[in-house]
Parts: structure tokens; C-alpha cells; sequence
């Protein structure tokens, strides 16, 4: 059973069909596949990682537009892809899993939903994503606003904001997409920073025709610009790994690119952040900043105090009354596939084990959670490269694994708790002296502890998913009596 029907999902399915797994089926709480790209579809919904990368490496595309593909192109892929490996009609949309609970005696998951009976099944993959559940701040007097308002990835398409006084709550990687398409309709727009952002250039053009038709028809253009692409995004973490050297030079291109961006002195030192490079996200975005120079638009670096009922109060005690205000403040990140309840061996809550912070081997299997894989779980986000790549090697890892239970003829298989913890370890230790560590980010959880980035490089991730080592499991036997086979 897998839970989510976008890449992570739908690439763990197409991986298992193709090594002879039949009995597949994808839950999905959506209408339809897709994941993060069904949700977001706010003006300017973009991927910024270019589309020779953000794809599927054995579903490559020579047609795309332009460098950074928009939300429907990236829809329009996944569908195709579906469709072509046969995985679409394996999704059954408007299905929420509640809870999903290992039984001690017949050795299975039964997985209950929002409604319908329960369903069980020999493995389950938790492919739920971390972008997807919309993160509202704890700002008072919130739930008073009697405009309208509503999250960036829940965006209310029939709200005409031509000529309205709007309010942007946040200034990260959605946001930065959406502010240069709305402002020009916006009568005034307020954007509300907390914190600012390091940005690199990205016009993000159509191809220009030749080069579109050598990207298509040149043999290899396709495949260089995938490497390319590939090791662009690999030097953009060793950046981050190395805070004190090479990311002094993605610094200095930024800090370049921003100077030359912003020309009023008094608005580039409200807009300069004021932490290491690559700790947050780096934004790559052409538009964003002149977006912000418009005469209709105010960027607002004061911090929110309060919401009334016609507008934001800001610390300095100004009131700016809106008539709308999107909160572009991100998710819920570190919640995984929570509220969703995962009960394991002997009756263990998730959240218990996780109670100090999630961690997985490798992101994908948890002590005591036998045949349990979470799919972009803990540490397995990246801030330089593409989460295909990973979403990619952890459905085939988590196949190796369950071949092997099939080829044991086995229940489940379970990673040994010393070898969770040791790696755990490691990979712990491996942020220090990074430019994560060097800011509070929505990597972190309350405790300061890094929870959603794997601390290297995508070609680490995939070496060191690249072959199950057996010696870090136990296979779980089936129950000695008889009962009838539980769907895969
Ligand atoms: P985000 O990066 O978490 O940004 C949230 C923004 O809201 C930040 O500017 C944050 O400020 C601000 N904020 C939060 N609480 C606030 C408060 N109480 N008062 C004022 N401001 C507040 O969220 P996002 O922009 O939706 O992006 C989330 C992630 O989604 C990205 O990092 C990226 O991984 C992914 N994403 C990817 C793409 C893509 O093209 N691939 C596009 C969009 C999103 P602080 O910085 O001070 O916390």
C-alpha cells in the first residue's frame, strides 16, 4: 500500500510493478495524483529546479519550454508518465489515511481511512511528502481579519485581487514566485518580511527556438544538460557544506546580483539577510526584487504584532489595513505524515519514537515499523539539488527490500535498531560546520535539531541507498498459522 500519489509515490510504484509486484495500490487524500504540484497552484507555481533534473531519470523529456517548468507543465508530466508506466489507475483519490497499525499476530498493516473500511496490506510506503500541509503563524488576532484571506498553496482563484489592498505574510520560495504575478493587479501591495533572502538570477525565458530544437534534436544535448544541471546543484551544496570558503563565493555572486537588483540604499539593507548563505533556501528569482521596487508595492520589515479586524499592526504600531491577505508562510514540515496515527511493533506510537525529532535509516525505515518505508522522510530534503533524484533511489531501496521478504518468503523486514541509531549518529554529525546550522530555518525543529535535509550530496544519498545491505535487517517470519494473503 502506498499513501501519496505524487513523485515519491508514483516513482515507489512504478519501481515495484517493474520487478514483478502486483498487488499495488495508492491512497491519496487528493482528487487526483500529483502531491505538492495538485496544491500549489498559485499564480507563478514553478519548480526551481530546471526540469532536465526535476524529472524522472527514466522518463527524460526533450520538449520542455524553458529552464524551470510552471506547475501545469510539471501536472501534465506526471499524468503522462503515470499514464505511460500504468500506474494512474492504481490511485484511488479522496481516500485520507487516518491510522495505520502493525498486528503483532498475523503480521501485517491495517489501514484505516477517513471512511470505508479498513484495508490491510504486507508493506506499507508513506510517501506523504513535507510541503504540503499549509502552516498558518501563531499570530493574534488572526482568526479577527474580516477581509478575505487564504494560504499560498490553497489559493482561492476566484478572488479578484485587481485593485485591492493586499497583505503578503512571507517572503520564501513560494512567495518569490507569486508577488511578481500579483502586484501588477494589486491596487497597493504590502509584503511583510521577517527575514531576508540570499537570491541568485533566474529570468526563467521560453528557449529561444534554437536552442529548444537542439535540446530536441541534437543526440546528447539532453542528456549533457541533465549532468550539467546535475553538478550545478551538487556545487551548490558543497557551498553550504563549506560556509567559510566555498560559500563565500556563492555569497559574493549574490550579494552582486542583489546590489545590482536593488538600487534604493535604505530598501537593500531592510532586504539584506542577515545570516549565512545557504542556511535558508537560496532563492533564485530575476523578478522578485524589481517586483518589489513597483509604486504600488511596500516592503514592510517591521515585525508583525497583531492581526485586526481590517488589517496588520506591526511593532513600530502602525496599522496597515488590507483587504485581503495571503499567507505565503510555508508548512507544516516537520510533521511527516502526521495527524496521520502509526502504530508499530507491540503497539509503539510514532510519535513517541519520534519524540526528541524524527529519524529513519536513510530517511526510509524506522525500528520496530516493520516493511514501513517513508518516502522524502527525515533528512532526506535537499537545498542543492533535486528531490527526484532522491525519491528515485529510496523506491529502489525499498524494493530491494521487499524482494527480499518475497524471496524469503518471509513477513516483513525490519532495519535493526543499532544500525538506525548509528547512522542517525552520523548523519547528525556530519552538519557541523555547516551553513544550516548557521540559522533557525523550517529544517530545524523546536529543539534546533536539523529534521528534514540530508547534510550532502545527492551522489551520497545514492550510493548509499544504492544496494541494501542485509546485515542491517531481520526478517520477520510469517505467523505460524494460516490466514489469508494481505495485498502488497
Ligand atoms: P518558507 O520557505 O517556509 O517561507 C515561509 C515564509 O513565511 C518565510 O519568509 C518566513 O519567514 C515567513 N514567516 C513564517 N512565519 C511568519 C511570521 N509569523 N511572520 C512573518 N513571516 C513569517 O515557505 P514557502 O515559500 O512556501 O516554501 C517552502 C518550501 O517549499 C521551500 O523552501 C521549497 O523547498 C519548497 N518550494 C519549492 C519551490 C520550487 O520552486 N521548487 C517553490 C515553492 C516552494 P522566515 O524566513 O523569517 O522564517
Amino acid at each position: 500500500m502506498i499513501v501519496g500519489a505524487g513523485f515519491g509515490g508514483l516513482a515507489a510504484a512504478i519501481d515495484l510493478q517493474a520487478h514483478g509486484f502486483r498487488d499495488i495500490t495508492i491512497l491519496d487524500r487528493g482528487p487526483g495524483l500529483g502531491g505538492t504540484w495538485l496544491y500549489n497552484d498559485y499564480p507563478g507555481a514553478a519548480c526551481d529546479v530546471p526540469s532536465h533534473l526535476y524529472s524522472y531519470s527514466f522518463a527524460q523529456r526533450r520538449d520542455w519550454r524553458r529552464l524551470c517548468s510552471f506547475r501545469d507543465e510539471i501536472m501534465e508530466y506526471l499524468r503522462d508518465v503515470a499514464r505511460e508506466y500504468g500506474v494512474d489507475r492504481l490511485v484511488v483519490p479522496d481516500t485520507e489515511v487516518t491510522k495505520i497499525a502493525w498486528d503483532d499476530a498475523d503480521r501485517h498493516w491495517t489501514i484505516e481511512t477517513a471512511a470505508g473500511a479498513p484495508r490491510q496490506a504486507d508493506a506499507v510506503v508513506l510517501a506523504t511528502g513535507q510541503l504540503h500541509r499549509p502552516a498558518y503563524p501563531g499570530i493574534p488576532g488572526r482568526e479577527t481579519f474580516a477581509g478575505h484571506s487564504f494560504h499560498s498553496a490553497e489559493w482561492d482563484h476566484d478572488y479578484d485581487l485587481a485593485g485591492k489592498r493586499v497583505a503578503v505574510v512571507g517572503t520564501g520560495a513560494s512567495a518569490v514566485q507569486f508577488v511578481p504575478e500579483i502586484a501588477p493587479q494589486a491596487g497597493k501591495l504590502t509584503v511583510f518580511q521577517r527575514s531576508g533572502n540570499w537570491f541568485m538570477p533566474r529570468r526563467n525565458r521560453t528557449y529561444p527556438p534554437a536552442v529548444a530544437a537542439a535540446i530536441r534534436h541534437v543526440p546528447g544535448v539532453q542528456a549533457f544538460r541533465r549532468h550539467f544541471i546535475f553538478h550545478y546543484g551538487e556545487s551548490l551544496t558543497a557551498m553550504i557544506r563549506h560556509p567559510r570558503t566555498l560559500g563565500r563565493l556563492g555569497r559574493i555572486r549574490s550579494a552582486a546580483f542583489m546590489r545590482a537588483q536593488i538600487k534604493d540604499p535604505d530598501l537593500r539593507r531592510r532586504l539584506w539577510p542577515d545570516y549565512t548563505f545557504g542556511c535558508k533556501r537560496v532563492l533564485f528569482s530575476s523578478m522578485f526584487l524589481p517586483a518589489l521596487q513597483r509604486p504600488n508595492v511596500e516592503v514592510v520589515t517591521d515585525a508583525i504584532e497583531r492581526i485586526t479586524p481590517t488589517g496588520i499592526v506591526t511593532t513600530d504600531g502602525r496599522e496597515h489595513e488590507v483587504d485581503c491577505i495571503i499567507w505565503g508562510t510555508g508548512f507544516r514540515t516537520s510533521d511527516f505524515m502526521f495527524p496521520m496515527d502509526v502504530i508499530g511493533a507491540g503497539g509503539r506510537d510514532l510519535r513517541d519514537v519520534w519524540e526528541d525529532g524524527p529519524h529513519a535509516h536513510l530517511g526510509l525505515t524506522i525500528p520496530g515499523f516493520p516493511s514501513l518505508f517513508t518516502m522524502y522522510g527525515p533528512n532526506t530534503n535537499t537545498s542543492g539539488g533535486s528531490i527526484i533524484v532522491y525519491l528515485e533511489a529510496q523506491a529502489a531501496y525499498l524494493r530491494q527490500a521487499l524482494a527480499r521478504v518475497r524471496d524469503a518468503d518471509a513477513a516483513a523486514i525490519d532495519v535493526r535498531p543499532e544500525v538506525e541509531a548509528a547512522s542517525d549518529r552520523a548523519l547528525q554529525a556530519r552538519f557541523a560546520g555547516t551553513a544550516w546550522t548557521e540559522c533557525d530555518s523550517w529544517y530545524r525543529n523546536e529543539d534546533g535539531r536539523i529534521i528534514t535535509n540530508w547534510p550532502g550530496y545527492m551522489r551520497e544519498y545514492v550510493a548509499s541507498t544504492a544496494e541494501l545491505d542485509p546485515a542491517e535487517y531481520t526478517l520477520i517470519d510469517r505467523p505460524t498459522r494460516s490466514r489469508e494473503p494481505a495485498a502488497a
